[in-house]
């Protein structure tokens, strides 16, 4: 009997089909193949929904030729590198002096995927002023989007340069004052952070989290004195510039762009708490050196690996105020809202890469010898995670079409569908405030959750540092980087802690913001779907309500508003991604999208226990799970079909 068992061995038996990604977006007619469709569906949906006919072309390009680049060998190489040849430091030079020259070493890969994305435009398409009439941050965000699960956190310090962009923009006019020569060179740094020439342009860190903490900046101990301005003109910058007025000494306990060229920071004065610029590098007669700054050590961290993340000593670092002097949260708050952002956008990227290869894994891989795409229970659940996805989809970019509005006024929205959703720029900007704490730490957490199912979906396989094959099925890195999201730019409770602030900010919609600004605006959007969907909108409705009756209870006590943090996060999350997955079903009632808004509002309003009802037509059910983990376009050979 025996001998005829014929035993597997290293080279024979069973070999798996590698499970092979598709490309995430592909322009309507552009498809090849059936391997070549999108493969994140939601992302066609988002350009028809926020940007006019007219600017459409230039975004779908950038998200369809992102889409390969992140597939070629070589970008694959480049990942794979930036997180397994880690920086390291070299602090002192051969003969035991402190390097303060080039102490930093980061591998090629990490500085070809900055290049990659600087050439692509991350953060200058934000602020190409030749676009005025379409939402110039929704082209950021979407094309961001195709981009961050591969960059091996090189968005990091694109997502602070940005916040930092951001920031002097705000100053574009503002007058030297007493710091002469100010205005020029922030002028040219701008210039460079929103460039897409990796030859001219500049990354910034952000330093705020010291010792004393990370959440609250006001035990910052970095002092900033003034010096006189006869020594501002001696200095130079490495441009040849003038080095500001300020000379900074303190300790900086997480500086994450530590490879970057300039930074903003807090530092103490007489006056208190103020924001500062202040350049990487100044020079020397012989060359250049670090301004004033050294790099202690590297942090030794669960992911993020190929992040060059610092503790930094200053000692006389020389840099400009921005601002007012002792106002410098008020200067910092811009960078942190964008950051924010970015932080929950990069979160969804991982996650739309977990699906992915999910997805990819799904259709290649066979269990009790029928393909895994055939297993009920196993659509069923990705379903349900992909319904999570859709979600967070819908929240975070319609977070990113109000940052662009109150950067750029109403009309970037319009001839959009999308202009029903916003009523108004005052509307916008209290929403915008609203919502960025929410969605940081919403998206953040929910998307370590569904990496961590993407992992499960692929078995064994899932927790596996898979560096074969480009590294393409490495979920395990993605998940340990998408933890750190809900830890920096301040953790959920922060977040929270952010929210009840902002409930009771006279302000902000004179301290009303939930009751007169954010349920009109949920109401408003119900109303837009009622007639389809009146029972989901009604049990948004009941939540709402409940929402308010909370509110009304704790509001005027800061215990009770802190102990309810939480749930007030929770709260408007689901209130406001529900009313955006009807909104977005609703504007064409696609099969799919209405499946998706559906069990959304099942699953987050009434328990996912809910979504199996008894009575529910198990066939057609089973199929719509498959078109929303699979897509709309993946047709099982008749072989596989099950049902
Ligand atoms: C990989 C990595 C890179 C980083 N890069 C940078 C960088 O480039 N620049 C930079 O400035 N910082 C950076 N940070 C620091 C990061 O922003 C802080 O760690 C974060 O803001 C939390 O601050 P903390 O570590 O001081 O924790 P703490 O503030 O001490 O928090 C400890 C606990 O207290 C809780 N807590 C704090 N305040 C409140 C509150 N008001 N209400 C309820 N609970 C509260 C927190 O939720 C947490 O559970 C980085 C961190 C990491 C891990």
């Amino acid at each position: 009997m025996t001998d005829s068992l014929v035993p597997s061995s290293a080279t024979s038996g069973f070999s798996q089909t590698l499970p092979k990604v598709k490309p995430q977006y592909t322009i309507a007619g552009h498809a090849t193949s059936q391997d070549e469709t999108t493969d994140d569906v939601i992302l066609s949906r988002l350009v028809r929904q926020y940007l006019p006919a007219h600017g459409q072309s230039a975004v779908e390009k950038s998200m369809h030729d992102m889409s390969r680049t992140v597939l070629t060998p070589e970008v694959l190489d480049y990942a794979l590198e930036a997180e397994t040849v880690t920086p390291y430091l070299r602090p002192n030079t051969t003969f035991g002096e402190i390097n303060d020259n080039d102490p930093l070493v980061t591998c090629a890969g990490w500085k070809a995927l900055k290049a990659i994305g600087m050439r692509a435009g991350v953060v200058k398409v934000a602020y190409d002023e030749s676009v005025t009439s379409y939402n110039r941050r929704l082209h950021q965000f979407l094309l961001n989007h195709n981009w961050s699960h591969t960059a091996t956190l090189t968005m990091c310090p694109m997502a602070m340069t940005d916040g930092a962009a951001s920031l002097l923009a705000k100053h574009w006019d503002s007058p030297d004052g007493d710091q002469p020569g100010r205005n020029a060179v922030l002028k040219e740094y701008y210039r460079r952070l929103t460039s897409d020439d990796p030859d001219q342009a500049w990354t910034s860190g952000q330093w705020m989290t010291e010792r004393s903490g990370g959440s609250d900046v006001r035990g910052t101990e970095t002092v900033a004195t003034r010096l006189s301005n006869n020594t501002s003109q001696q200095d130079q910058d490495v441009l040849g510039q003038p080095l500001g007025p300020w000379s900074i000494n303190g300790f900086k306990w997480f500086s994450s762009a530590t490879d970057s060229d300039m930074t903003m920071m807090l530092a103490q004065t007489t006056k208190g708490l103020s924001a500062f610029v202040v350049p990487m590098r100044r020079k020397t007669a012989t060359g250049t050196k670090l301004n004033g700054i050294r790099i202690q050590r590297l942090k030794n961290k669960m992911g993020t690996k190929g992040l060059p993340t610092a503790e930094l000593e200053l000692k006389g670092a020389r840099g400009w105020i921005l601002g007012e002097e002792g106002k410098g949260v008020q200067e910092i708050v811009t960078i942190l809202n964008i950051t924010r952002l970015h932080t929950a956008a990069g979160s969804v990227s991982y996650w739309s890469r977990g699906l992915a290869v999910s997805r990819a894994y799904t259709i290649a891989r066979k269990t009790r010898g029928v393909f895994l795409h055939t297993n009920l229970q196993h659509n069923y659940w990705m379903a349900c995670e992909t319904v999570k996805y859709r979600g967070a989809m819908c929240l975070t970019f319609f977070g990113v079409a109000l940052q662009g509005c109150v950067e750029r006024g109403l009309g970037v929205m319009k001839s959009t569908p999308s202009a029903a959703l916003i009523p108004d720029i005052e509307a916008a900007s209290a929403l915008l405030r609203l919502l960025t704490p929410v969605i940081k730490a919403q998206v953040s957490m929910s998307a370590v959750a569904g990496i961590r199912a993407n992992m499960e979906c692929l078995g064994g396989v899932g927790y596996c540092e898979n560096h074969e094959d480009g590294g393409i099925l490495n979920l395990a890195k993605l998940f340990r980087d998408s933890v750190v999201q809900t830890i920096w730019e301040g953790t959920g409770s922060v977040m929270a802690d952010d929210v009840g602030r902002i409930l009771r900010d006279k302000r902000i919609a004179r301290g009303r913001i939930v009751e007169d600004v954010f349920a009109p605006w949920v109401r408003n959007v119900l109303e837009l779907c009622r007639a389809n969907f009146p029972k989901e909108c009604a049990a948004i409705e009941k939540r709402l309500d409940t929402l308010l009756q909370l509110i009304s209870r704790i509001k005027s006590s800061p215990a009770q508003l802190e102990y309810s943090g939480r749930w007030l996060l929770e709260h408007l999350e689901v209130l406001a991604a529900g009313s955006l997955v009807l909104f977005d079903a609703t504007s064409d009632m696609e099969e799919v999208a209405s499946n998706v808004a559906v069990r959304y509002i099942l699953m987050k309003f009434a328990g996912e226990d809910r979504l199996q009802q008894d009575d529910a037509d198990l066939e057609a059910e089973a199929i719509i799970d498959r078109k929303i983990f699979l897509g709309p376009d993946f047709v099982p050979r008749p072989e596989e079909a099950k049902l």
